[in-house]
């Protein structure tokens, strides 16, 4: 059996290989490190995919949600609601442009961020919601948009773990995850579903003057050469990044379709078992099936139930099978976020999550041995 990891890029690799050779070469090739013409081609392939008016490529996921924060012109002091139960990025940047993080707790079926938490957390202060579409699948947008409007408030998607998802209204209508709210950020960190060879990311927008204003904020604030309109970053898609991507982003789908497989096998295996539950697919077709792509499963996360978690990590590394705790820390907890406005009792789905939730490899080259030698080794330690 091929080693277990948690990403396998490098089977992943092995197959584009010459194909993105010969894409980097090019880069090198026309010195065009800088803004190239693969970051536009990049762009624009990015558009048709997502069938989003404009797509405007950054440096990173992180900077991604800074820039789209600042394109909005949110203000210290500005409140902004959104997930206790994510990774820091998103709440770091909302601190680092003094702009205040409200907190508030997820759901127990999907992870993402719960509607009636964003509705008590609400302030005459409040000027945004970020949600994060966590793991693979949105937040419920359509809810949350609902709420945006009636409060006047603007809508950043986290989208970093979630390109490719699709979100199905309820009357069935069918758009990309990041392209709903007014703003979508994602990031091309080499372990996400759209992966380059370093650091990358990308903000979304249907809104041409928000556009006009990123594109001048991810340059220095220039609108004209030489002319700093606003104060901005320096931030931007490295060719040679984008030269991986677009030989990438066609196989995006097929990549998505990998994943969601073999969480159909784990699914499968721990079908009806009382000590583990199986991650849910909500807001959409409501299971996994062959036809949509409402989950992604950047994360595959199951919740244990009784289960010693330490000592089943433990037993996993110890048969050389990886696996992670994402997250173990709730956000409120963390030094750097903690606000006295929080109460221990606001966060019970969180606080419950942290010490349950375990996720298992997952990436585009699993194949049957390794799935059923990872779920019949847990199913061991469970019951054996
Ligand atoms: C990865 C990630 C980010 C940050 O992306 P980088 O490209 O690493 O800066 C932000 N939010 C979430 C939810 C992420 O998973």
């Amino acid at each position: 059996m091929k080693k277990i990891q948690m990403v396998d890029l490098k089977s992943q690799y092995a197959q584009i290989k010459d194909v993105v050779n010969l894409s980097i070469q090019e880069v090198i090739e026309t010195t065009a490190f800088i803004n190239g013409p693969k970051v536009h081609e990049f762009q624009k392939n990015l558009e048709q995919y997502l069938n989003v008016k404009h797509v405007i490529p950054c440096a990173n996921g992180t900077d991604a949600l800074q820039i789209a924060m600042m394109g909005l012109g949110l203000k210290p002091g500005d409140e902004v609601i959104t997930a206790d139960f994510t990774f820091a990025a998103t709440v770091e940047v909302i601190a680092l442009l003094q702009l205040t993080p409200v907190l508030v707790d997820v759901n127990e079926d999907d992870f993402n961020i719960n509607i009636e938490a964003i509705k008590k957390a609400i302030t005459p202060k409040t000027k945004a919601i970020v949600p994060v579409h966590l793991f693979g699948q949105c937040a419920n947008m359509e809810a949350i948009m609902e709420i945006a409007k009636a409060h006047n408030l603007y809508v950043i998607e986290d989208n970093a773990q979630a390109i490719g998802a699709n979100y199905t209204y309820k009357n069935g209508k069918k758009v990309k995850a990041g392209t709903i709210g007014h703003v979508g950020a994602t990031s091309f960190f080499p372990s996400k579903n759209l992966g380059c060879y370093g650091d990358g990311g990308a903000i979304f927008t249907n809104d041409d003057n928000l556009a006009h204003t990123l594109r001048g904020i991810v340059n220095h604030g220039m609108y004209e050469r030489y002319h700093h309109d606003v104060v901005g970053v320096n931030s931007r898609l490295d060719s040679i990044q984008a030269a991986v991507l677009n030989v990438k982003l066609p196989y995006l789908n097929d990549y998505n379709k990998a994943r969601q497989n073999a969480a159909k096998k784990y699914n499968r295996a721990f079908k009806d078992i009382d000590a583990i539950v199986t991650p849910k697919v909500t807001y959409s077709c409501g299971e996994i099936c062959d036809t949509c792509d409402c989950h992604v499963f950047h994360q595959y996360t199951l919740q244990l139930k009784g289960v010693d978690r330490d000592a089943l990590v433990k037993h996993l590394n110890e048969k050389s099978i990886p696996c992670g705790v994402y997250y173990p820390i709730p956000l409120h907890n963390q030094k750097a976020y903690t606000d006295s406005r929080y109460n221990e009792t606001d966060f019970p789905v969180t606080n419950q999550l942290v010490k349950e939730v375990i996720s298992l490899p997952m990436h585009t080259e699993l194949d049957d041995e390794q799935i059923e030698y990872i779920t019949s080794t847990i199913l061991n330690f469970i019951y054996g």
